[in-house]
Parts: structure tokens; sequence; C-alpha cells
């Protein structure tokens, strides 16, 4: 109702005004608040003592250098006054997404204007978000990123308008509440409540202001002067290891000090595991928030896991330096932040941790992933146009966390580890509480090494796309008479015209050390001369150590040696990771035969130690098994397969994470009589990969029998929701309910995506792959198009992940002909469909895709 409002205001304005009060934050307002505006600070007082609305007041003081309007933007619950250097103004000054402060109001020099409103507190669709607990408490905590700042309170909601914040908060008495600055005073006004006072910030974006309320459980350690503190909700604090927590963001902030130069840039450092939280983490400053769930371990983490906690801890620090300390301009230059703090979690993990293989995690986190994307005709460039803020959820996704992290390595390589470290150290001294862009860092890097990056600025930063690089070897009387690297652009989007780049190339040896050749690639085709006249290798790789941005195709001589034994004997981890890697791509190509891939994965698992890579291998294993193999092939093939994953967790010579795989891998294939009377006798075990069984393994198999829809299966549900009642319990029992095989359930589940206003989005988004799970194909299908129609509305009310898993999940549910005709349609019908909207479509059907080619090309 608000937006129909909204635009009859709009047709009686002038087209400047529209374009600066229309809805959300156009780039037009942002550039010209960014030259009028300065100095701005917020004195923000919230009430959250009533339950589904917070009543604020915000003072906001700025200099203006303009004569004109100031325009203030809002679209919360309710605007009630509005004062303006001790003026009343009346609220029609109001239109719903704005508020225009009239020249005549406004003074030379300094301002003051304050606000009184309302805002919504809900589990969904508001910028405080309210989780409710099964022991019967309520928490809240605020996610205002990237356009949401100003949903919550009246202000200037654009990044490069940083503000110092005061804040004010009153709440429940026996609550407890965390800021960005430190809690100075706490007083009881009369009546049940506590008012909180934070210290005044230093200069802040907009969406990195935040606070969290409730009754948490706290715990602070004190390392080299430095305190820190967690919060945790009271009924999880027993299950989290808060000590290793706060040891872990200790070491994590002291290297980055170290690398950086400079120390932590703010206040204080705390930390807040948070309830149904939609994200993985948010770096606010002297806040962070992670997602309790996969902060907290309920059973032994594996590996991979363990890892991956440390690197979103990593992830989130780096963020204090790049994203907090330094701001991009605009979320166009998104991938900045992102793209440097997975980046510089990689190197932190590098230093901090020795044992397990950054860069091989790095690669297997990131490279499939971005590729994965960047390969479709969706893709897009780093640096992403962005017309209004309220579009900037869609700038989300694997170009920027996944493609820029692989640039920033590249570069760094191109430059070398000290001009590297110099140029960041110098961009974050010339920009520091302010705000840069692409153009800037690698001004800076390019200056400390000495070379200017304007090419690789229009390759990477501006170009979409990426390259695939074919090897092409010629041997001929055990010699090489030629190897050459052939560059074409995965898909046509951006030219034919090859990405320079530096990479390594590899030739393997049985028995003897490899040779390692540096190369240019800047041409179409380049000729490794130095390799010519070498001896015949065993293999060759054109990524070593994979500092190149680029999909290897291996040449047929190297496929035939890796399948013939020498995968196995290759004695480097990493190295290993991205042979395997290579040889997924081939088979997304079309150009193996899956089932070839499926007969080395089975052959090469019992010697595979790497407890990262063995995981990866029997999760494609799987994937040949579920979505690649016609059903014939599946049913002929399936026996095995469950056969040689129960071998494997029982192994007890085998590591707990390699086990852990085999278990899971097993759980999420077992379906003939055999395997489902192993899978429910687990149910009654006391130990699973040599481990005490607990809740979360049980879940998975109960889940499973559900999928599989087995006479017993909801007796067994009902059994595990009565023997798991905790926080997490109660999650799981709702994705169980999403995995039942009934028309009715799907679409029960499919009405409560919508219209469940107390349904939070991290129990939705954590449904849908049990929604759709492959064996409910025929069921799902119908979903798929009103799947798609739905997605301007999920893009205009869910959090910024939230599309993606949606579109994943309805879209890789799939694997049929007929899916693909839907996807198409769907996109034949909308001709004007919003280009990042086609684009999120275009990434995730270019999956489906190769699936319905794989499969009519090997079944
Ligand atoms: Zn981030």
């Amino acid at each position: 109702m608000i937006k129909r409002l909204v635009l009859l205001h709009l047709l009686a304005l002038p087209l400047q005004a529209q374009t600066f009060t229309g809805p959300g934050v156009s780039i037009e307002l942002a550039q010209h608040r960014a030259r009028t505006i300065h100095g701005v600070r917020y004195d923000l007082t919230l009430d959250v003592t009533a339950p589904d609305s917070a009543v604020g007041r915000v003072t906001t003081r700025w200099t203006r250098s303009d004569s004109g309007d100031a325009i203030v933007d809002f679209r919360g619950r309710r605007l009630t006054s509005i004062t303006v250097n001790d003026k009343l103004i009346s609220l029609e000054a109001f239109n719903g997404a704005h508020v225009v402060l009239p020249a005549s109001a406004l003074m030379v020099g300094d301002n003051a204007a304050t606000f009184a409103f309302v805002s919504d507190i809900a589990p969904t669709g508001a910028s405080i978000i309210k989780s409710h607990d099964p022991d019967g408490s309520d928490y809240l905590y605020t996610l205002l990123v990237p356009a949401d700042a100003n949903q919550l309170f009246p202000c200037f909601d654009q990044p490069d308008l940083k503000a110092r914040v005061t804040f004010t908060l009153t709440a429940p008495a026996d609550w407890r509440a965390l800021a960005n600055g430190g809690e100075t005073v706490i007083q009881a006004p009369p009546g049940p409540t506590l008012t909180h006072y934070f210290n005044e910030t230093k200069p802040l974006s907009t969406y990195l202001i935040a606070f969290a309320a409730g009754p948490w459980v706290t715990a602070s350690s004190t390392v080299n002067g430095r305190t820190i503190n967690v919060y945790v909700r009271k009924s999880r604090a027993k299950e989290a290891d808060l000590d290793t927590l706060l040891a872990m963001n200790h070491r994590a902030v002291a290297w980055m000090e170290s690398y950086f130069g400079r120390p932590y840039p703010f206040e204080k450092m705390d930390f807040l595991l948070a309830p149904a939280f939609p994200f993985g983490g948010m770096e606010h400053p002297g806040a962070i928030f992670f997602n309790e769930n996969t902060f907290i371990f309920r059973e032994r983490p594996t590996t991979a896991r363990r890892i991956g906690r440390f690197s979103t801890i990593l992830h989130e620090l780096a963020h204090q330096w790049f994203g907090d300390l330094v701001t991009m301009k605009w979320f166009d230059d998104l991938w900045l932040k992102e793209g440097f703090a997975t980046y510089m979690a990689a190197k932190a993990q590098f230093a901090l941790d020795t044992t397990t293989g950054a860069w091989k995690t790095f690669y297997q986190s990131n490279k499939p992933a971005a590729y994965g994307v960047d390969q479709t005709a969706g893709t897009n460039s780093l640096w992403q146009k962005l017309a209004n803020l309220d579009q900037a959820k869609s700038n989300y996704g694997a170009i920027v966390y996944n493609k820029a992290p692989s640039v920033l390595k590249q570069l760094n390589y191109l430059v070398g580890e000290e001009a590297f470290q110099k140029g960041v150290r110098q961009f974050l001294t010339d920009h520091a509480y302010a705000n840069a862009t692409w153009a800037d860092l690698l001004g800076a890097v390019g200056t400390a090494a000495g070379k200017p990056l304007d090419d690789f600025g229009k390759n990477f930063m501006l170009r979409p796309g990426m390259p695939v690089v074919e090897q092409r070897l010629t041997v001929r009387a055990g010699k090489i008479t030629r190897l050459q690297l052939v560059q074409r652009p995965a898909q046509s989007l951006s030219g034919t015209a090859p990405w320079p780049m530096r990479a390594e190339v590899m030739l393997a040896y049985s028995g003897l050390p490899p040779v390692k050749i540096p190369v240019e690639l800047r041409e179409r085709v380049t000729e490794v001369a130095a390799a010519q006249g070498m001896a015949a290798p065993q293999f060759v790789f054109a990524n070593h150590q994979d500092y190149g941005y680029f999909l290897t195709l291996l040449d047929s001589a190297s496929i035939r040696a890796l399948e013939s034994g020498a995968l196995g004997t290759v004695g480097d981890p990493f190295l290993r990771t991205m042979l395997w890697g290579a040889l997924w791509d081939q088979v997304r190509e079309a150009q193996m035969d899956p089932m070839r891939f499926a007969r080395l994965a089975l052959r090469e698992m019992p010697r595979e130690k790497d407890e990262q890579l063995l995981p990866a291998i029997v999760n494609r294993l799987t994937r040949v098994l579920t979505t690649y193999a016609s059903k014939a092939k599946h049913d002929a093939f399936l026996p095995e397969v469950e056969r040689v994953l129960w071998a494997g967790s029982i192994d007890t010579a085998r590591p707990y994470s390699i086990r852990r795989a085999y278990v899971d891998a097993f759980v999420s294939v077992a379906r003939t009589t055999e395997g489902i009377a192993k899978l429910t006798s687990l149910l009654s075990a006391d130990s699973v990969a040599g481990e005490p069984m607990r809740d979360p393994t049980r879940w998975e198999i109960v889940n499973r029998l559900i999928v599989l829809d087995l006479a017993d299966a909801q007796r067994r549900l009902a059994e595990q929701v009565a023997r798991d009642t905790t926080p997490d319990g109660r999650r799981r029992a709702f994705t169980a309910g999403a995995a039942r095989k009934s028309a009715d359930a799907k679409r029960d589940y499919f009405t409560r995506y919508f219209a469940d206003k107390s349904l939070n989005e991290d129990w939705a988004s954590g449904s849908l792959g049990a929604f759709n799970t492959a064996e409910h194909a025929d069921l799902t299908l119908p979903y798929l198009r009103p799947a798609l129609d739905s997605l301007p509305y999920i893009q205009a009310n869910r959090r910024i992940f939230f599309l993606g898993s949606w579109l994943g999940a309805f879209i890789g549910g799939q694997r049929s002909d007929s899916a693909l005709a839907i996807v198409r349609k769907y996109l034949a019908d909308h001709p004007t469909l919003p280009l990042d909207l086609k684009q999120k479509v275009l990434q995730t059907v270019d999956d489906l895709d190769r699936t319905v080619k794989i499969r009519k090309r090997w079944n």
C-alpha cells in the first residue's frame, strides 16, 4: 500500500525530484548528497520494549555546502514528527520513502533535524530481526546491509556519507545490549526497563550500524591488553565453545594488525552468535555477528567445517580494515571489500594454520564456484553498475565472493608479495575512515609495484566473463615438439580478446621432480617455448599453484595418464585437488563420460588421504549417480556405491573427517533394501564414524527415510522430534517436513514460504533443499514456474542471499528437458525482466543445461 502511495505522489513532482525522491536511493541522489553534505552525526535513541515495534528518535547533525533542500531516507513503519533547526515541519514532507527538508528551514553550514518514528520488529522482513527461543526468551538484532538502515531510522543511507553514531537503547530490564560503540552507562528509569548508553563511534557507513538486545549470556577474554566479549543466547551457551572462539578472534585480529601495519581501527571488538542468522557473518565494526548454527558444533566437526569457521572469523576481521575502515564509495564496488576479506582470510589461514593447506582450501572453496557462474551467459563484471541502492542485493553472489578473491590472487602474483602489501597499506592510509573505488586500489598497488595496472583493471574489474585455457601437447620420439596454451572466452559476452595473465605451467615426470615454467598469457595462443625439446612428461597442468584465473582443459594425453594411475601418485594434495577439479570440468563440458569419472573416483578413494579432497571426490561420485546417470544406470550402479561408502564409513584405519564424508554420502544416496536396513541400524547405533552418535546425524538419517517415504518414516520422525527439543532440533524438524514425498506437503510448504509471517528466512532457506530433493523432481516440477514468477517479490522482501538459494534449490532439484523448457519459457515470456534477475536465472540454469546435455550424450 505504501508503494502505491509513493507512486501517486511522484507523478506530481518534476523529473529531478523523481530521481531524488523515488523509491530507494538513486545514484544521482547519493552523488548529490556526497557533494553537499559533510560531517554527519546521528544521535539515535530506540525503545524496543514493545513486542513488534521500536519507538525511536534520531537527531541528525550535518554541515551543508549548498543552498537546496535536503533529502533524508526513511521507509520504516511510521514517521511521527519532523523538526528542523527547532522548527516543526509538516509530515507532508514525507512521501513514504524520503523526507524533503525544505531549503527555507535549513541554515548555511551546520544543521540539525530531529525525527520521531516507529519501525518494525519481526522474524522476517524487518530491519530488527526477532528470534523467539523455545525457552520463551526473545532476542533482537539488526541487519541493515545493504539498504535497510533507512528501514530502521531516517538517515542519509549511502556508504560514502559516514557518520559518528551515538546510540541509546531502552530494553527490558533483564536484557543485555551490544552496539558498535562501547557501553558507558546503564540506567534504570522507573518501570521494568533499562536504558543502555553507548559511546560515540568513529565514522561509520550506515549499513554497518548495528545493535543486538536480549537475555544473552556473555564471556570475555583479554590478550595483550585487548578485551573481546562474546554474546550467545542462554539456551545454546552450554554447547558453544566460547573460549576457542575468543582465542581465534584474538589470533585473527593480531595477524591482521601486523599485515595491514595499522592497529584495529575501532574502539572495541565484540562478537555475537546470532540465532537464525541469514548470513554466515556480518562485519559490523565493534559488533561482529556470526551465524550461531555454523559456529556451534553439535557433533565433532570435520576438518573442512573447522577451517570454514576459522575462515569466516578471518573474513569478518579483515573487513574491519577492508570495508569498515575503508569502504567502497557505492555498492557497484562491493567486490572490493568482499574479495579482499576472502583473500586476506586465506593469507591469514596460510600464516596461522600451517597444517591444512590454505591455498588448497582457497582453490576448493572459490574456483569451482567462481567458474561455475563466470562461465555462464548470466555473468557480470566485478564492478557492477548500480542505479539504485534498493537493487544492491543483486550484486551479491559468486562473482564478488569467489571471483574477486581469485582475481586478487592473480594481482598479488603479478606484482609480487612486497609491492602488494605496500600498495594495500598505502590504500588504507589514504582512505582511512573514508571511501574508495577499485581504481584507487589499483592505483596504490600499481604505484607500489612501479607498473600501471590500467589494462588489468579493464580486463578483470570492468569486463565480464573468463577464459578457458586448452592445453595442446605434441610429442615425437619421446620429446615435446610443441606445447601450446590456447585461450578462448568461456562465452561470448565480452568479445574474443584474450585476458592477459601470468601463470605457472607444470610438467610432471614419474620419479623425477616436476618442471615449472612461468608463462605470460598475452595472445590467443601462447607457445610454451621453454618446454620444446624436453622429455615427454607424464602429464601437463597449465595452472600450477592456481595463480591464473582460467578454467583448464587438459590435453588428451594428460587425461589418459591421470586416469591410468598418475593421479593417485601425485604427492602434493593441492595439485591433486586441482587435477580432480580439471577432470570434473571435462565431465561438465560433456567431454568425459561421467561413469568414467565415477569409476576413477571409486578406484582412487581408498588411497586418498586428504581430508578436504576426499569429501569433494565423494560428492562428485554421488552427483554422477543422482544427477547424470540414467535411471537404469543409477539402479545398476547404486549397490556398488552403497557398499563402498559403507565400507569407508566403518573403516577404523581412516581418520574421522574421511569416515564422516563416507557416512554423509551414504545417508544421501542409500535406497536399496540392504542400504535402508543399514541406515535404520545406524539410528540405534551408539557411534558413527568412530564418534558418539548425535542428533544432527540422526536428523539426516530420518530426513532420508522421509524422502524415501518409507512406512515407518513418520514414526521415526516423531521419535526424533521428541528426542531433540533444542532450538537446532526445532529447525531440523521444519526441514524434515519439507522432505515429505507428497503433493500436499509440497503445497503446504510452498504456501508457507510466502504466507507464514512467523517463519524466519534461516529456516525457510534451510528447508529449500529438502523440498527440492532430486528424488521428488516430479512432485516439485509444478512449482518451478511459480518459483520463478515469485522472483520480483523475493527480491523486494527477502534478504541478500535468499534469492540465490531459492533459484539454486528450485532449478537445482531438476534435471530434465522439461524443466529446462520451463525456465526458457519463463525468460521468453519476460523479455523485459530486470537485467539483474535475468542474470541470476541465467547463472543458475547453466548447470541444468549442462546436466541435460550430459545425460543426453552419455546415457
Ligand atoms: Zn564479507
